[in-house]
Formats: structure tokens, C-alpha cells, sequence
């Protein structure tokens, strides 16, 4: 029997309505700043997609754009700048930045009220304590999409693919805290598999297309797909969608997916950041 295929798309859609709604109650709107440095041609419609976001929901935009060259002190006098600046409740810098440049700490010149993207040393040590924090947007997004399929997460059996800061920690400790029991696997797991063939709930973040066949699929799991490569054919994910989609329960699309929904929770979490900074 064919998988239920989450359309992304719809659920993404109804937290923007939401978002919009919330927004247009509050007495001034919500500040995202956003800064891209560089000319990777992939970061700068990021970024334009998630400034035309933000307008849609009524979301103020402050977008900065330093030179290619940008020192690294003047990127963080940049950073330090946007800290300090009320209207501003998130900071977005978009990755991967310059070579020349140290991400590392810059990421955590952010202030960690303002940590939108959840990458700060800060957000990601609460997530990792189980406590409440700011998290990056894919692996939240995720959730929606899990929580939207009904699957129960407690004492399920998660495999994480993939365990990057932005999606496979923040994602591995998430599931974690809904009492899902997690592996977590990597470029170095042995007979991935077996491992993924275990899963409940599977979730591929690895970067590489058709990673996961449907031999390494549980029948009746749930597959969510964040992979996005793009090849000759255009955007595929790290799920071999057409085979698997016959064995697994529920499967996400790429696109139409998990992409959406990273979009929708920069302005949840962005909507979070300035009630919490606001006292509302
Ligand atoms: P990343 O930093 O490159 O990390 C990839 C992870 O996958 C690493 O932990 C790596 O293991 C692991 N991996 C790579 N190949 C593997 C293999 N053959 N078997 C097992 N594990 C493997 O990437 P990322 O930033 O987490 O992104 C992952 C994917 O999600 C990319 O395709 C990216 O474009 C996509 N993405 C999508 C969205 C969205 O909104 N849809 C958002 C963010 C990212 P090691 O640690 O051992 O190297």
C-alpha cells in the first residue's frame, strides 16, 4: 500500500496564517534582521525567500549585505549592532559565509534572545539540557510534520540520519525529549541498514541523494526526507521517494516537504523571539 505523502506546503501555509494573525494583534510588528555575505547564488534566494516570508506575516525586515571582503571584526560589530537594536527580535546570518571568515564565533556574538536559527552555543546547550530554547527551524519544522502525522513518538524507535548543529542534533535531542528512543547515525554508522530497517520513525539528513532505499525501510514507518541535493532532474531528497513510498507509512515530498516548513518556523520562532523579548 502507497504511503500518505505530507504535503508540506499546507501545514507551512496554516502556521503563516497563524503567524499573520498574531502578528496584526501585536502593538508594533516583530524585527528579523538578515545578513548575507558573499555571492553564493544559493544563500542570496534564501535569504530573499525569507525576507518575502517575513512581509507576507506582516514581519519587519532589516536586511544587511557587507561586502564579499567583510572583515571579521566588522561582522561582528555588525552582529553587535543588530544586538542592540530594539526593533530587532532575530538575527538571521545566513550560511555558509566566506572562507576568510571564522564562523564559529560570530554565530556566537549572536545574542541568544535573538537566536532565531537556534545555533548559538546557548540555544543548543538548552536544547541539549531539555529545556525551553529557541530551535533552529528545520528540526522544528519536522516535528510539525511528525505531530501532524499522529505518530506516536513516546517509546518509539527514531533513526536519525545525519548530525550536523543545524538539523541532526537539534532533531536527535527534540526526539529524545518526546521520549523517542533515538540512534543517531552518521558518515561512520555501520550497516546503516539495519539500523534504519529498526526505525519507527526515520529521518534522512544526510545530503545524499537516494540514501535511503526501501530495503532500509520498516514497513509502516514513518520516512520525513530533509535532504535537498540538487541534480540534473532538479531537487531530490536522501529517500529514494518512488520505491519507498510503497513500503513506508507516511513520507514527506522533496520538495514540497520539510523546505516549507523551514521556512514557516523562522517566523514562529522569530514571532517567539519578540514576545518572550517583549514580556507578551
Ligand atoms: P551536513 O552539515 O553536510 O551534514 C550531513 C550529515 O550527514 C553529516 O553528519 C554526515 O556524517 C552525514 N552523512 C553524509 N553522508 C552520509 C552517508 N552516506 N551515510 C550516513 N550519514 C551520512 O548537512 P546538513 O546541513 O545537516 O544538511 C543535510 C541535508 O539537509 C542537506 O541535503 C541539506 O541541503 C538539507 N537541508 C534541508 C533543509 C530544508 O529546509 N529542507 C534545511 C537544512 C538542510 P558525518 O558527520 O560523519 O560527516
Amino acid at each position: 500500500m502507497a504511503a500518505t505523502v505530507i504535503d508540506g506546503k499546507a501545514v507551512a501555509a496554516r502556521f503563516r496564517e497563524e503567524v499573520a494573525r498574531e502578528v496584526a494583534a501585536m502593538p508594533s510588528p516583530p524585527g528579523l534582521a538578515t545578513i548575507l555575505v558573499g555571492d553564493d547564488p544559493a544563500s542570496a534566494v534564501y535569504v530573499r525567500m525569507k525576507r518575502e516570508d517575513s512581509a507576507e506575516v506582516g514581519i519587519e525586515s532589516f536586511h544587511h549585505e557587507p561586502p564579499a571582503d567583510v572583515s571579521q571584526e566588522d561582522l561582528r560589530t555588525l552582529i553587535e549592532s543588530l544586538n542592540g537594536d530594539d526593533r530587532v527580535d532575530g538575527i538571521l546570518l545566513q550560511l555558509p559565509l566566506p572562507g576568510h571568515l571564522d564562523q564559529d564565533p560570530l554565530i556566537g556574538a549572536i545574542d541568544p534572545a535573538k537566536d532565531v536559527d537556534g545555533l548559538t552555543p546557548l540555544s543548543a546547550g538548552l536544547l541539549a539540557q531539555g529545556r525551553e530554547a529557541l530551535v533552529s527551524c528545520t528540526p522544528r519544522g519536522v516535528m510539525e510534520l511528525l505531530r501532524e502525522t499522529g505518530v506516536e513518538l513516546e517509546g518509539a524507535r527514531a533513526a536519525v540520519v545525519g548530525r550536523s548543529i543545524l538539523v541532526g542534533k537539534p532533531l536527535a535531542a527534540l526526539l529524545l525529549a518526546a521520549n523517542a528512543t533515538v540512534t543517531h547515525c552518521h558518515s561512520r554508522t555501520r550497516d546503516l541498514a539495519a539500523v534504519c530497517r529498526e526505525a519507527d520513525v526515520l529521518i534522512a539528513a544526510a545530503g545524499s541523494p537516494a540514501l535511503i532505499t526501501a530495503e532500509m525501510v520498516k514497513p509502516g514507518a514513518v520516512v520525513i526526507d530533509v535532504g535537498t541535493n540538487r541534480g540534473e532532474d532538479g531537487l531530490v531528497g536522501d529517500v529514494d521517494f518512488g520505491p519507498v513510498s510503497e513500503v513506508a507509512g507516511a513520507i514527506t515530498p522533496v520538495p514540497g516537504g520539510v523546505g516549507p516548513m523551514t521556512r514557516a518556523m523562522l517566523l514562529v520562532n522569530t514571532l517567539q523571539a519578540a514576545r518572550r523579548r517583549r514580556g507578551l
